[in-house]
């Protein structure tokens, strides 16, 4: 069994980020820059949000953040959403979720200029993953395609099967295994004989939110595993994946944490630096 390391190949985005970052500072004088935007105080969104803040400077990135109060009104978030869209300085705008009940997320996303919509979430990118042309495709999803590929995975012609279909991670996950020509079978809660589906899996993504829900039962020998999951389990951080046994069986597998959640950061700054990348090439 081999061990994903999504820690380690992370790091190596992150460098490599960091050089071409440097290149185009000296080409250009420009550096990418990514506005965080977190509304209220909820704890867990808050360290996500200085994780990010973090690594943009680490990066060599400008960090723009707006920390704006719980009760704020749609109205006020809109407005700020339009400066940033405006702002020439700002190639990526990063809207932390969950936002508080007044606000309609879905408003809130589709307002991000989709050419700095780093996260990937806005209707237009959404289209364009579908079509096939995507330049900013959601982060975790691509994340995992990265490991599978860091660790020379064949996708093609494999049968990837996915457990869960958010449009965070299971849809759009599907739509990029599909691009690299995988046979992709969606489960969710209404799947019927959920253990015969994921037992015919070459590729098996768990992104259910439920710890330790895929038993070794539920898993062929040789199956790439990949652990979205996060979930608290008496205050420790535990995959969708009961890892132990399932590792028996896996011919790679991803553990939590290290797995695909370094990813996820890595390819949020990588966005960034693509839609930099994009707004130099529209100057010139
Ligand atoms: P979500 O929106 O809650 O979606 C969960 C999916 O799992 C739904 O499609 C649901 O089906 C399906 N599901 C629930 N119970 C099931 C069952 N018994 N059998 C089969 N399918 C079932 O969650 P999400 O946002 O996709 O996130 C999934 C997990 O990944 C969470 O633990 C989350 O914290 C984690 N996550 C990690 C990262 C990262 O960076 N590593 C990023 C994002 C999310 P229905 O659609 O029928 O309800």
């Amino acid at each position: 069994m081999v061990l994903i390391d999504g820690k380690k190949v992370s790091i190596e985005i992150r460098n490599r980020l960091a050089e071409e970052t440097q290149e185009l500072k000296k080409k250009t004088g420009k550096i990418p820059g990514l506005a965080t935007v977190l509304v209220g105080d909820d704890p867990a969104s808050a360290v996500y949000v200085r994780n990010k803040n973090k690594t943009c400077l680490e990066l060599g990135y400008q960090s723009f953040e707006k920390k704006l109060s719980s009760d704020i009104s749609e109205t006020q978030l809109l407005q700020l959403i339009k400066e940033l869209n405006s702002n020439e300085d700002v190639h990526g705008i990063l809207v932390q979720l969950p936002l508080p009940d007044q606000i309609d997320s879905e408003k809130i996303l589709q307002a991000i200029d989709p050419d700095k919509d780093v996260d990937g979430f806005h209707p237009i990118n959404v289209g364009r993953l579908v079509v096939g042309n995507a330049l900013l495709t959601p982060c975790t999803p691509t994340g995992i395609i990265e490991l599978l590929d860091h660790y020379g995975i064949e996708i093609s012609g494999k049968h990837a099967v996915i457990m869960g279909r958010s449009n965070i991670v299971g849809k759009p996950v599907s739509m990029l295994l599909l691009q690299r020509n995988a046979t992709i079978t969606i489960c969710h809660s209404r799947t019927k004989n959920l253990e015969e589906v994921t037992r015919c899996a070459d590729i098996l993504v768990a992104a259910v939110g439920r710890a330790n829900f895929v038993t070794a039962e539920m898993v062929s020998e040789d199956t790439v595993v990949i652990d979205v999951g996060i979930n608290r389990v008496d205050g420790k951080l535990t995959g969708d994946v009961d890892f132990e046994p399932v590792s028996k069986k896996a011919s790679h597998i991803t553990p939590v944490p290290g797995g695909v959640g370094p990813m996820t950061i890595a390819l949020l700054m990588e966005n960034t630096l693509k839609a930099f990348k994009k707004s130099i090439e529209e100057e010139s």
